[in-house]
């Protein structure tokens, strides 16, 4: 006995597909606006004539079904149409991180076999470096905004615009198998060469789907019809977190930035009107930084905040600013998004200072995530918003494995469930939050310290503009935290002072006594990695043979001298 259904021959089974996608956007609002910059302005239904000149354009070139269309650009229209087009006609799209070293780079495009490359003007100068070794690829197309024509010592097959010029609009896209790979990328972990990551059509088009579900609604935060869309995380990574995909499913105005500065991120939300953004905490300080972000400028901006832990004090300042702030949560191997940290209808009634609490959180599941916390042995931790565990999750988009990677795909999937690698705790309201990353976390006389937790505390001085916590060896304790402050311009806190305020945290039980730092080192600036997360693989090499201060008044905490604020290279 089986209850499977059965199906009419004439029957269209319709399987998950991107271009399902495309075409219920162009049912909604086919006149609706794709900006970029202030250099092309499309309506939706140009979208889809360019999307099929582009697919006609690389069959040309001879890209078939199962090859690999590499793409190197800056957040753009053209970046959206590769985004459909490639994994449309059957082929994966490659996004490239450009922002890693030219070494990688290399590796990246030699693992992921891509078989054609579409190369801003801008980054000609990166492929030149690494040219002779690049291998396989038949192609180079060039993307330029119509400037002065970038001069290359390589062969260009094309340019992007004459491509499509010349190419049919009514390509005809094929019913694909659901699990067709559509696209790939790399992520840079602490050590070892980048992974890559793969997404299939059915899982792009379920993360939409249920990321449209989330976010759509009423409630705080909330992306609705008549919302303008921009995002201010580069396309090439974890495809700007999925959010393009729900956008053009929605039918809304989309702008992108190319290139980003403060200065255009600022134009762009008040000449067109953007209501919706997201972006990594570094980026929204940036923008909160800029003198021109004054008083009522920002008002109403919803912006999803994801990639790293939002301070309190940032997200405050947000708010005050009028700001609707998100916490996301994600990463590259889960498509990304896991989690959401909206508001209950209970919250939104609570004052600024318990509210920032719930909006700096994790956050809950999106449909279809199941999320645990767990011990070593996998059991659940419990559910008291105090427990640390590791995440471990499940749900239908995450990256089956690592590309051409048996040993780390094992790693990643142990036990059936994706091992996030973060640390975290979950309440009882199913909020959960994150408190390290397993390898961050900071072991010091047999309890875990949290380096998020004492950033946070840290950056609440008003004279301290940036912080990072990373554990140091310490023959006696295992680790001990060390502390490595950016102060704010003109400001001259002192080692002491932040000390001192750490110690005033510990008394009134916020963090453990083990959590003060004993050492405390000013820097002009932290390392950042290529998508604006602070970059702690970089500070644990920089501090490799910084010895931690005398161990026993570290955890007494209250008799040892003010350390030195070494002259050192770092400062
Ligand atoms: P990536 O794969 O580069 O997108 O990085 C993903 C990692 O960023 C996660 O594993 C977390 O360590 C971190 N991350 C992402 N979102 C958050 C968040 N809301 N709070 C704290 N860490 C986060």
């Amino acid at each position: 006995m089986t209850n499977l259904i059965e199906c009419s021959a004439a029957a269209y089974s319709c399987p998950l597909l991107i271009k399902h996608l495309l075409n219920s956007a162009l049912l909604r609002a086919p006149e609706q606006e794709i900006v970029y910059r202030s250099q092309a302005r499309f309506s939706y239904r140009d979208f889809r004539d360019r999307v099929g000149r582009l697919a006609s354009g690389l069959t040309k070139l001879g890209v078939q079904s199962g090859d690999t269309v590499g793409v190197m650009d800056l957040d753009s229209h053209r970046y959206l149409e590769c985004f459909f087009a490639v994994p449309m006609m059957g082929a994966t799209l490659h996004t490239i991180n450009v922002r890693l070293s030219p070494e990688q780079i290399l590796y990246t495009i030699n693992h992921a076999k891509d078989d054609v490359i579409l190369v801003n003007g801008e980054f000609l100068p990166i492929l030149e470096k690494i040219w002779d070794r690049v291998e396989g690829v038949k192609a180079l197309v060039l993307l330029d905004d119509g400037g002065e024509r970038a001069k290359t010592t390589l062969s260009l097959a094309a340019d992007y615009e004459t491509l499509l010029a010349g190419a049919d609009p009514d390509f005809v896209f094929p019913d694909l198998d659901e699990d067709t790979r559509a696209t790939t990328f790399y992520t840079t972990g602490t050590t070892g060469l980048p992974k890559g990551v793969y997404f299939s059509h059915r899982q792009l088009v379920l993360h939409t789907m249920a990321l449209r579900n989330a976010i759509t609604g009423t409630g705080h935060g909330r992306l609705n019809d008549g919302d303008v869309y921009m995002p201010v995380t580069p396309m090439f990574h974890v495809h700007a977190w999925g959010f393009p995909y729900v956008a053009t499913a929605l039918g809304l105005k989309q702008v992108y930035l190319g290139k980003y500065s403060p200065d255009l991120v600022l134009d762009l939300i008040a000449r067109e009107k953007v209501t919706f953004s997201h972006c990594v905490p570094t980026i929204l300080q940036m923008i909160l930084a800029h003198p021109r972000a004054a008083e009522g400028m920002l008002n109403g901006w919803k912006v999803i905040v994801g990639g790293a832990a939002l301070p309190r004090a940032l997200a405050k300042e947000a708010m005050r600013r009028g700001i609707d702030i998100t916490t996301g949560y994600g990463m590259s191997e889960t498509c990304p998004v896991l989690t959401l940290a909206h508001l209950r209808p209970e919250h939104e009634g609570w004052d600024v200072d318990r509210q920032v609490e719930v909006r700096i959180k994790a956050g809950r599941p999106i449909p279809l995530v199941d999320i645990r916390v767990v011990d070593t042995e996998m059991r659940d931790v419990p559910a008291d918003g105090t427990t640390p565990g590791e995440i471990v999750a499940r749900a239908p988009w995450l990256t089956q494995g690592y590309l051409r990677d048996p040993a780390n795909s094992d790693k990643l999937w142990l036990g059936g469930w994706l091992h996030t690698g973060d640390i975290g705790v979950i309440g009882a309201d199913g909020y959960l939050k994150i408190t390290d990353r397993l390898k961050d976390v900071i072991k010091t006389e047999g309890e875990w310290v949290s380096s998020l937790d004492i950033e946070d505390l840290i950056i609440k001085h008003p004279g301290v503009c940036e912080a990072a916590v990373i554990g140091i060896p310490d023959p006696k304790w295992t680790e001990r935290p060390l502390a490595i402050v950016v102060r704010k311009e003109g400001s001259s806190v002192s080692d002491s002072e932040i000390k001192a305020g750490l110690q005033d945290y510990a008394r009134k039980g916020v963090i453990s006594r083990y959590a003060v730092p004993d050492q405390i080192v000013f820097v002009p600036a932290l390392p950042r990695t290529s998508v604006g997360k602070l970059d702690k693989k970089v500070l644990r090499e920089q501090f490799r043979d910084y010895a931690a201060a005398p161990s026993a008044s570290a955890v007494s905490g209250a008799t040892r001298a003010s350390p030195v604020e070494r002259p050192t290279q770092y400062a």
